[in-house]
């Protein structure tokens, strides 16, 4: 295809590419290009990027529209044809389970292998790696042995050798959650990191909440030399997430490869059932229950009603954070934007179908809106720190797009053609509408699509045209690490 090109340049005769986007405000992280541009797409890349006049056999009309990398969530839950619509909806054009996993890689890669909407990939998973050396009763969280049993030497070794496997079969990296496997020792833990240092692979953990968990985590990926991500630091941190901030600014500033990530929303979600509920509320008085919600009908909990859905299972809102803690992990320059979008069965969190539309709408815009409106009255407002942080757009931008895809690159070699608009990348291309892209979904009504994402193409294939998804096509591929040797 790139030969029939350069046939045409040299007869020069001009171009005619698979498809053209043109007028666009073309924004580039990586390069810093921030200019009206037309982009030619050919053989599901980028073949030029240029003022020039193109021709397409496709045209996308771009004008008033940014044109943007295709957005990177490197904690996407989901991983159905119904998520991956949600996703794509909201400009996500490559999705990874890399927190909780999967047991079997090899498996969870053949049953996409079909085609999906979107990119995906998953990490070999300390969680449930575990729940199957340990028998473990539950279907997506330990429930059983998996969370509460310490592991038998013997059996600390299966799980390392599995999560080796793993990487084998093509993981993207490794996952891990503390709070899930409450039982697991510190030199089991040791051994997964020592796994993810020997293959020099980024360990993504949910780490045991506060300081003294990011702490704990520092500490392992220090003795080992693994590189660690902590996932959703705004949860993880709460009240101290701008002292956990710190310290992996600090952490990194002594060459510690550490990396974070936060979603823009100020209750979490997880099932239930799980030890990171169960373990936090089975005693807990009845303010402390009302912390959580029961999604599908919104009422807050207590003893009773705690119970009664802890016996039946199911996702519970968790809201424990505050806006302004959300703000400062969303604006802070060292976090990558990742939805830890969950969806089970017909409800979940709207941050399954809202995160990035989200920060664009509410973290850029709303909140340039209101710096203006503060520097014109500097007496007002000035109370609220949350308002004092805003994001740019080419920063938002960057935390969606080229930062996610360098964390993972130095292992997965197709990560350095993502997150990059340049000659030769993939035609993964994100189209919004800066001046109205917002979420919209709730937590009573997760399921709704944002508006303002106009485009969305993968590898050249629209998913997303004029907003709307486009059913039946399915460009997206797998995204694997490459074999430790
Ligand atoms: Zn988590």
């Amino acid at each position: 295809m790139f030969t029939a090109l350069l046939l045409a340049l040299q007869l020069g005769t001009p171009p005619v590419y698979d498809r053209v986007i043109l007028g666009g405000r073309v924004m580039d992280p990586a390069s810093k290009l921030d200019g009206l541009r037309n982009i030619g797409l050919q053989g599901g890349r980028i073949a030029v990027i240029t003022t020039q006049a193109l021709q397409g056999r496709d045209t996308v009309d771009a004008r008033g529209l940014v044109v943007a990398p295709g957005f990177i969530d490197l904690h996407a839950h989901g991983q159905t044809a119904e998520t991956y619509r949600f996703y794509a909806l909201d400009g996500v054009t490559t999705a990874l389970e890399l927190e909780v996993g999967t047991a079997d890689v090899a498996a969870w890669y053949r049953e996409r292998s079909a085609g999906e909407q979107i990119n995906y990939g998953v990490s070999i998973g300390h969680i449930k790696v575990r729940m199957v050396v340990m028998h473990d009763s539950g279907t997506w969280m330990p429930v059983s042995d998996g969370a509460y049993r310490a592991a038998s030497p013997a059996q600390i070794a299966e799980i390392a050798k599995r999560i080796e496997v793993g990487l084998r079969e093509g993981a993207v990296d490794i996952g891990a959650g503390f709070p899930y496997t409450p039982a697991a020792t510190r030199a089991e833990v040791l051994a997964v990191f020592r796994v993810a240092a020997k293959t020099k692979t980024p360990i993504h953990v949910h780490i045991t909440p506060g300081v003294a968990g990011l702490k704990e985590a520092l500490a392992l990926a220090g003795e080992t030399g693994a590189p660690l991500h902590v996932v959703h630091i705004n949860s993880a941190g709460l009240a101290e997430t701008p002292a956990m901030l710190a310290m992996i600014s600090n952490a990194r500033a002594h060459g510690r490869d550490v990396t974070t990530e936060a979603y823009p929303y100020d209750a979490g979600m997880t099932e239930i059932q799980s030890a990171t509920i169960q373990d936090v509320y089975r005693n807990a008085p009845d303010e402390r229950l009302a912390e959580l919600e029961w999604p599908r009908t919104g009422e807050r909990l207590n003893r009773e009603s705690f119970e009664r859905y802890s016996r039946i299972g199911g996702p519970v809102v968790i809201h424990t954070n505050t806006e302004q803690m959300v703000a400062v992990a969303i604006t802070s320059p060292l976090t990558v934007i990742a939805s830890d979008a969950y969806w089970q069965g017909d409800t979940g969190h709207p941050r399954t179908t809202g995160t990035f539309a989200r920060v664009l709408g509410r973290y850029v815009r709303e909140a340039q809106a209101n710096v203006g409106a503060q520097h014109a009255a500097p007496l007002r407002n000035m109370h609220s720190l949350s308002l004092m942080h805003s994001l740019s757009l080419m920063d938002a931008i960057r935390k969606m797009t080229l930062m996610p895809a360098q964390r993972l690159e130095a292992r997965v070699p197709a990560m350095r053609q993502k997150g990059r608009l340049r000659v030769g990348a993939d035609a993964d291309i994100t189209i919004f509408d800066p001046a109205t892209v917002i979420d919209r979904s709730t937590y009573r009504e997760p399921s709704l699509a944002p508006v303002g994402i106009q485009h969305v193409i993968v590898n050249g294939v629209s998913v997303v045209a004029n907003g709307q998804a486009v059913e039946g096509v399915t460009p997206g591929r797998a995204v694997r690490g490459e074999a430790p040797r």
